[in-house]
């Protein structure tokens, strides 16, 4: 028997290489910008946010979610993907067709 509950997929692979990538980066650009003092701090947080927003824009564009009331699969947009509480797998989110507000369950977009 397999386990079939979430299956690895490339999507999956994507976003764990990007996060490995924004990781190093963040700590590579670490190393070399704090020393340099105000402007060196400030260019590394640019780099932090830059990551965030590419992360979260990829995220919100490679997803969508089902809503467990009415089973409809919807897509959210950059803000909703960003601040709404989530889980590994679901994300509080309200649902476009019926209006319900329930842990919609995130499914990779074909
Ligand atoms: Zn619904």
């Amino acid at each position: 028997m397999k386990k079939a509950e979430k299956k690895i997929t490339k999507r999956d692979i994507v976003t764990g290489v990007f996060l490995a990538l924004y990781a190093a980066a963040v700590l590579v650009g670490g190393v070399f910008l704090i020393p340099k003092g105000g402007l060196g701090v400030l260019a590394l947080f640019g780099i932090m946010i830059l990551g965030l927003i590419l992360l979260v824009t990829w995220h919100s564009i490679s997803y969508s979610y089902i809503c467990r009331g009415c089973r409809n699969q919807f897509k959210i947009n950059f803000y909703k993907d960003l601040f709404s509480p989530q889980t590994k797998s679901t994300k509080y989110l309200k649902c476009p067709k019926c209006g319900e507000r329930t842990w919609a369950k995130e499914v990779a977009r074909n």
